[in-house]
């Protein structure tokens, strides 16, 4: 039986009439199913982020929660590398400030605090329903790998461990996880886990219709989530 907190998480965006997640809803589902994400708090106020934020550790992240703002970055939604409270007040108001002027008609929810995860290899996992097969899983680079290059693999959930290696396997760009020019190597032990973990929540979960970790941040040792949206 699925955790009764997974439930609510649905039962929330039901009762919105939503049909997808916020990013904190979206983070704690896959939290719940074991995939490192960065602490993260919704704050209302000017006041109650700078209390988050004092609570996570700087440096930050601000983001907007809005029904109206999926892609946030496009609207002038996040701000990363927030180091004390007068770039918290200051971040609070510019994203506000962003959103009024970009997306007029959006309805603010409030503003996301989140730990600000530190550089790492960009990977993306993401999942789309098949309408004869049911939900496939996504593996791929971030960036142009993904966005230009369409190098991504793909299998159907459930995927079993050999499934998630072989996904890492079959990306031209592959070597890329290896640390290529000094740069770090990424963890695919973790990748795995988190491709495992992924399909699990799937499986689980028939009311996702759509999932999108972009990025998945991997460094020498583990991962972690800096974004993920969901649609239902
Ligand atoms: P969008 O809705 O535009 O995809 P994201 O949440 O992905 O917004 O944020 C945009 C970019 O900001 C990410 O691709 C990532 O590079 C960076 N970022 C977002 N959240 C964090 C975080 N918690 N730690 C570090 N970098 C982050
Ligand atoms: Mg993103």
């Amino acid at each position: 039986m699925r955790d009764p907190k997974i439930d609510k998480i649905f039962q929330v965006a039901k009762a919105e009439k939503r049909n997808f997640l916020f990013e904190h809803e979206a983070k704690m589902l896959c939290g719940l199913y074991g995939v490192p994400i960065t602490r993260i708090e919704v704050a209302k106020t000017e006041d109650a982020a700078v209390e988050a934020a004092k609570r996570i550790g700087f440096p930050i992240v601000l983001k907007i929660v809005s029904a109206q703002v999926l892609h946030k970055s496009d609207a002038g939604g996040v701000i990363v590398g927030v180091n004390d409270e007068k770039g918290i007040r200051e971040g609070y108001q510019r994203i506000v400030a962003n959103i009024k002027k970009n997306v007029p008609t959006a309805v603010i929810d409030g503003i996301l605090v989140q730990e600000m995860a530190p550089k790492g290899t960009e990977i993306i996992i993401g999942s789309t329903v098949d309408p004869t097969f049911g939900p496939t899983i996504m593996f791929g680079l971030g960036g142009i790998f993904v966005e230009i290059l369409k190098d991504v693999s793909f299998r159907l959930a459930p995927i079993t461990k050999e499934d998630a290696w072989e996904m890492l396997d079959e990306i031209k760009a592959k070597k890329m996880l290896e640390g290529p020019r000094g740069t770090p190597k990424a963890d695919k032990e973790a990748i795995v886990a988190t491709l495992l973990a992924v399909s699990k929540m799937l499986m689980e979960c028939p009311e996702i219709k759509e999932l999108d970790m972009n990025p998945l941040l991997v460094y020498e040792k583990g991962a972690r989530a800096v974004d993920a949206r969901v649609i239902l």
